[in-house]
């Protein structure tokens, strides 16, 4: 199963020599083995394989204590200012000539660069933990660029950071100090809802000369992207048209506007790279803090907050790297919940070939292009590990498994204009309309063929449904929201969270080349080795499980929502202290419209929430569409809360 490439006896004393080590890998003991090996070039001949589009890394050998890795940058190829997350990371160039620029984090979360240098063949550079750097081979260079690596232990994510323009310094507002008796908002993550409560703060504090204190707390390096954003992956393109996906409701051309004036061929209907919707995002944030009024300050501090606790007329954050913080108001926008995991309590043996998350950066880099590949999940999620497992010319099967193995719908490649769904809907939702998921999912049918018998799309009856969702949402029973759950998601979910036209043309490739499959199956157990994995599984419809073998499993079953997703932290504390409710279907939380907290229908008028754990509430609380709406009246309601007098 295992397709390692052949090791040099060198490579296997310096690997048996860092095994001696034991689990605690300090910088100087690999700096020392590394010199004391006199590793080259010849010894790891088999795993230097240059890639067009970008640097390769070749996994050499990864334990729980170290993974050491070799990478082969072509000319004019270079990594994006990163860390190494606190690992230790050590490296040596066995090859050519590297140029390292080494940076230092500022107070508006950018880095600046504090020095370069450059290593040569045969020279070590060592990160003890606390190094921001970027390497590159330079373009004019004649050769390619070889390192052998030691991460210790191994880092699940290369985290990026953005390096600001040169000559830009920070904008004043992160620059000045909080004014006296400027009241505290206290933001509690940073991705696209986080930043954009930020943002529209700023204009309303300015607009009423209301002094302000924002503190955006977020445990990643980058501002505004999340994960949805924050891909480094060329392939991976917004599910929703760039006319979508404007930041602000009031603005609705804004990203259009944005996009092409940077790229002309984006038009309306283009669903552009989500890496470069993350830089729109960036620009967007910090052009608001730009402009924020003289009164107002905000910091952006790099930490998890785990714990919230009330005080007399507002909040305290418990900070681990940062001076305790008292706020008048607290925004939750902890974003998406860590993905269920389905083989839990099902997995026997090394989760070695377990990829549980693959959001984090590194995760796929580690899969070989001949390598098998089992994808836990057939939605969006598995549709972005396949195209990113097919960015190296692959020959190892994939295969997803998922429930009814359906992946989802693709968009057309022209617009078209919605239908109204009025006019079946509006009687379900009469307060004698008694609306159930199957008289809802009985009209949508009959709508679906109504429109298609009438030469129309499917899809523009769906989307037509869209504005209503959260009406609809509301409108159920609690015991039919259960059954919308476990009979009609799956199929609303493969047709309203869509592919864009050039991801579908790629997956049906994939499909047509016998590269990729689905099948409608459930898997029963999974016994894990070193080397790869063997699933035990029930297809849909066969008399038997069977055994499957496969190189890797990646769980693909996109962020968690329901019974059985943990909840992070701060929001089980606050549940816990009686200042969030839970809803009974583990979506989320209880909210206003506004997004003000309520518990027991008491609102609480200084504890905002935002995103996906409003979908409780409003069902659609996880894509832009909606967010906007939301980060724009959730600003209104902290502002307000801040002028009543205190
Ligand atoms: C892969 C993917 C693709 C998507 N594509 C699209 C698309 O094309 N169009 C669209 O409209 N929507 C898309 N979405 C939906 C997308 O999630 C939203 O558009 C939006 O990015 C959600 O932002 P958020 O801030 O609510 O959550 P997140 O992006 O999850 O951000 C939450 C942030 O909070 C931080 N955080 C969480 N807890 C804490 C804590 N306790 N302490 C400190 N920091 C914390 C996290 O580090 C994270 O940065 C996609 C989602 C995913 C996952």
């Amino acid at each position: 199963m295992m397709h390692v490439a052949s090791r040099c006896p060198s490579i296997d004393t310096f690997l048996g020599e860092l095994d001696s080590l034991g689990a605690n890998i300090t910088g100087d003991a690999v700096v020392e083995m590394l010199v004391r090996s006199r590793l080259g070039i010849d010894d790891v001949a088999p795993y230097v394989t240059p890639q067009a589009d970008t640097y390769s890394r070749r996994r050499v050998a990864r334990t729980e204590a170290y993974e050491v890795l070799v990478l082969t940058w072509l000319p004019g190829q270079g990594s994006g200012a990163h860390d190494h997350a606190g690992s230790v990371s050590a490296f040596k160039i066995l090859s050519g000539t590297a140029h390292e620029t080494r940076f230092a984090r500022a107070c508006d979360s950018l880095v600046d660069p504090i020095g370069s240098r450059e290593l040569h063949d045969g020279e070590i550079g060592l990160d003890a933990g606390d190094v921001i750097h970027a390497v590159r081979n330079d373009r004019a260079s004649k050769e390619p660029l070889v390192s052998i690596h030691v991460y210790a232990p191994p880092i699940p994510e290369l985290r990026g950071f953005t390096s600001r323009a040169a000559e830009e310094v920070p904008a004043a507002a992160f620059l000045r100090r909080r004014l006296p008796h400027a009241p505290v908002v206290a933001i509690v993550g940073g991705g696209y809802s986080g930043a954009m409560v930020a943002a529209h703060l700023m204009r309303k504090a300015a607009h009423a000369d209301q002094p302000l204190h924002v503190v955006m707390f977020d445990r990643q390096t980058s501002i505004a992207e999340g994960a949805a954003y924050r891909t480094p992956d060329s392939s991976h393109r917004l599910n929703v048209p760039a006319s979508g996906m404007s930041a602000f409701p009031d603005r609705p051309d804004d990203f259009l506007r944005w996009a092409s004036a940077r790229d002309p061929s984006i038009g309306p209907y283009t669903f552009p790279q989500r890496h470069a919707y993350g830089e729109y995002l960036r620009t967007t944030f910090f052009e608001a803090v730009e402009r924020a009024g003289a009164k107002c300050s905000i910091e952006i501090r790099p930490e998890e907050i785990d714990v919230v606790d009330r005080i007399d007329d507002g909040w305290r954050i418990r900070c681990s790297g940062s001076p305790r913080l008292e706020a008048r108001v607290v925004v939750l926008a902890t974003g998406h919940r860590r993905p269920l995991d389905p083989l839990h309590q099902r997995w026997s043996g090394s989760r070695a070939r377990y990829i549980e998350d693959p959001w984090s950066s590194l995760a796929l880099s580690a899969i070989e292009p001949n390598e098998s590949v089992c994808l836990l999940g057939t939605g969006l999620t598995a549709i972005d590990v396949l195209q990113s497992l097919l960015r190296r010319r692959r020959t190892g099967a994939v295969v997803g498994f998922s429930r009814r193995g359906v992946l989802p719908a693709a968009h057309r490649e022209t617009a078209l204009p919605l239908i109204d769904p009025l006019r079946w809907l509006e009687p379900l939702l009469r307060p004698d309309g008694r609306i159930t998921t199957r008289s809802l999912t009985r009209q949508l049918r009959r709508a679906i063929h109504a429109a298609e018998a009438g030469g129309q799309d499917w899809r523009q009856v769906v989307d037509g449904l869209r504005p209503h969702t959260s009406t609809i949402w509301r409108a159920l029973p609690s015991d039919e929201g259960g059954r919308f759950l476990r009979h009609a998601r799956a199929f609303w979910e493969a047709a309203r969270h869509r592919m864009a036209p050039t991801v579908a043309r790629e997956v049906s490739g994939a499909l047509d080349a016998g590269i990729f499959r689905t099948a409608a199956a459930r898997v029963i157990a999974a016994r894990g080795a070193l080397d790869g994995v063997a699933l035990t599984v029930r297809r849909r419809g066969a008399p038997a499980p069977e055994v499957r073998e496969f190189d890797w499993i990646v769980n693909c079953t996109g962020p968690g929502s329901g019974q059985g997703t943990g909840l992070p932290p701060v929001i089980a504390g606050l549940i816990g202290a009686g200042c969030l409710e839970g809803d009974p279907l583990g979506l989320g939380v209880r909210s206003t419209p506004e997004g003000l907290a309520m518990v027991r229908d008491r609102i609480i008028d200084n504890l905002v929430v935002i995103g996906s754990m409003r979908k409780a509430d409003e069902w659609e609380s996880t894509a832009v569409p909606e967010l906007r709406v939301h980060a724009a009246l959730a600003a209104e309601a902290v502002i307000q809360r801040i002028l009543q007098p205190h």
